[in-house]
């Protein structure tokens, strides 16, 4: 449990207090007032409220009965401009992207549906009696084959075929194109789910909020709406049924979706969560609780660029630095490395940067290590683990962080991904030392970890909590799962028993014990992992005015006690209730 820090001054209001009053209880009130036909539950997964009206993205176009063809001409021409239409539309797609990465994978679609070879079997399968859809299926699911039997980088490319075949079938049949829609006024996105490729091109401005049948804590609509700063329910059963065009609010606290609620009440909700939004932009200042006690606000990030916009944060907390070797068919160069590192530290002189070692497998695979592959990747070599098989890769990495670190202001933190063992922790923290680096750390992602979390922090300088992976393998569910979303909600008592251990043992030690998973971007679970005793919270830019709010409106007592009621409760439903009820 958290416990008075020496030389924090209680009963002194911080900055951070003073310009925080009332806030998100107001806005709450004006959805109170409305009667709704239908409120829909799911898992809030992105705080905030919006309301507006619905479009849902289309789905890929169901095939219809073939048909038989009359005139071959006329039904390549048709087949070849529904190709067209597609390549048009992702060409169009990659010019609008503004990160270069999404742009390349656009770009490199968009060439892939003019591909000559594709056209070439579209013109074979109408040849042989097909109309215009069913021959791009065929010719994709065709093409679809070679590139799965290549392997590797190259099977990867597979569902961006995928994706060019549903577009091109949309345009042949006249459906909407798959994809987020673009009604021409600020909307409410519903989807089945979300992947990265809906989303590359989804603009804030446009976009209320997010609402999906699937997903869940952790999955790809849930970090990508953090990042944006938009309000998200997840595992909301029903979200797709509601019809385009009908006014909804969306609770990205409670996950509530309350639907038919009419222009009038949707326009005051939409004020006053542009107001609250507004003022929580205005906060700033070291996060601290409201008697202020100091809680270090750091930032989750995959290179600088995640690290601009403006948000006073107090350092990086979590430096993924996979990003750097994705896509990659060779390790990045010492210089490569070495230099992303260097423009990370040089972006917080004098601040905490933690830098996290490759966590390579599952999710993330990486070509370049050519690991074979598993019948169970989440149980297998992933993070640390990799260097059971690949030490050099660790080693150069270490060699190009302990570089960027002489040449900048900055002392970095490293810390280790999926450190299981004391004894592996000891081995990663005898190649880091080794090299110079002093601030050496693990991530407590299974729960083997948390419960040796004494015995780890004999070894290593501090701890790390990635909840994500500490879900995923505590309650034994794929952390992609949609269907599992309920045992993945970071209020699982069982999950903050394991934190509360982390803690104690920091506490017991006189270490810094973090958490850098997606529950410390959740405002109110926030303060429960202060009164649990966590010295650091790390999340996306955009996640930390919120919880820099909600702590300054709790006393380390009140914190405490949140952290007592959510503990003490049965399921993350009553968790999260009893200390809703508390604020
Ligand atoms: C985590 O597992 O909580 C974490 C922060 O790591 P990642 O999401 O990158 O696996
Ligand atoms: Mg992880």
């Amino acid at each position: 449990m958290l416990e008075p820090a020496p030389g924090t001054e209680p009963g002194r209001s911080p900055e951070t207090a003073s310009t925080t009053a009332a806030s998100d209880p107001a806005t709450r009130e004006a959805a109170a007032a409305v009667t709704p036909s239908e409120t829909l539950r799911g898992l809030g997964i992105s705080p905030g409220r919006s309301a507006g009206r619905v479009h849902q993205m289309a789905g890929p176009p169901l095939l219809p009965n073939p048909v038989p063809v009359t005139d071959p001409a006329a039904e390549i021409t048709r087949a070849v401009r529904g190709l067209e239409d597609a390549a048009e539309e992702l060409a169009r797609r990659a010019a609008k992207a503004a990160d270069p990465a999404a742009r390349d994978i656009l770009e490199a679609q968009a060439v892939m549906a003019g591909d000559p070879m594709l056209r070439e079997s579209v013109d074979q399968y109408v040849g042989a009696g097909m109309d215009a859809a069913h021959a791009i299926d065929a010719a994709c699911a065709h093409h679809r084959q070679v590139l799965v039997s290549v392997g590797g980088y190259v099977a990867e490319r597979a569902s961006d075929l995928d994706d060019i075949r549903n577009r091109a079938i949309a345009a042949v049949l006249g459906l909407p194109m798959p994809g987020v829609p673009s009604p021409g006024h600020p909307f409410i996105l519903t989807a089945e789910d979300l992947a990265p490729a809906d989303t590359v091109n989804l603009d804030p401005g446009s976009v209320l909020a997010l609402v999906t049948e699937k997903g869940g804590p952790t999955s790809h609509t849930a970090i990508l709406a953090r990042a944006l700063g938009l309000p998200a329910v997840v595992a909301c059963s029903g979200a797709t049924g509601i019809d385009d065009g009908t006014w909804v609010s969306v609770d990205g606290d409670t996950g509530e979706v309350s639907t038919d609620i009419g222009e009038e009440v949707a326009g005051e909700i939409q004020r006053r969560a542009l107001a609250e939004r507004d003022r929580l932009g205005r906060t700033s200042g070291p996060g601290r609780t409201a008697d202020g006690y100091p809680v270090k606000l750091l930032l989750n990030i995959g290179s600088v660029a995640d690290a601009q916009g403006g948000v006073a944060a107090e350092g990086v907390g979590l430096f993924r630095t996979e990003f750097l070797f994705l896509d990659r068919r060779t390790a990045p160069t010492h210089e490569e490395q070495v230099s992303a590192y260097a423009a990370v530290l040089h972006a917080f002189p004098g601040a905490q940067v933690v830098i996290r070692t490759l966590d390579a497998g599952t999710d993330k695979p990486l070509p370049f290590l050519g690991l074979a592959d598993e019948i169970n990747p989440a149980l297998g070599v992933r993070g640390l683990r990799v260097a059971r098989r690949r030490p050099e890769v660790l080693d150069a990495q270490l060699d190009a962080i302990a570089e960027a670190a002489g040449a900048s202001d900055a002392s970095p933190w490293v810390m280790a991904p999926m450190v299981t063992t004391p004894g592996e922790a000891a081995d990663f923290a005898r190649r880091a030392r080794s090299r110079g680096l002093v601030n050496v750390g693990g991530m407590v992602e299974v729960p083997a970890a948390a419960l040796h979390a004494r015995r780890l922090l004999d070894e290593l300088d501090f701890l790390s909590i990635g909840t994500n992976d500490l879900s995923q393998y505590t309650f034994a569910s794929d952390r992609q799962h949609g269907d599992l979303a309920d045992l993945l909600d970071p209020w699982q008592p069982a999950l903050l028993h394991l934190i509360a251990q982390c803690a104690e043992a920091g506490r017991a030690a006189g270490k810094p014990v973090g958490v850098c998973g997606e529950a410390a971007a959740d405002p109110l679970l926030a303060t429960v992992l202060v009164g649990l005793g966590v010295t650091s919270l790390s999340m996306s830019a955009r996640s930390v005015p919120a919880v820099r709010d909600a702590l300054a409106r709790h006393s380390a007592d009140q914190c405490r006690h949140n952290a007592q009621l959510a503990l003490a409760a049965h399921d993350p439903d009553e968790a999260r209730r009893a200390v809703r009820e508390a604020w």
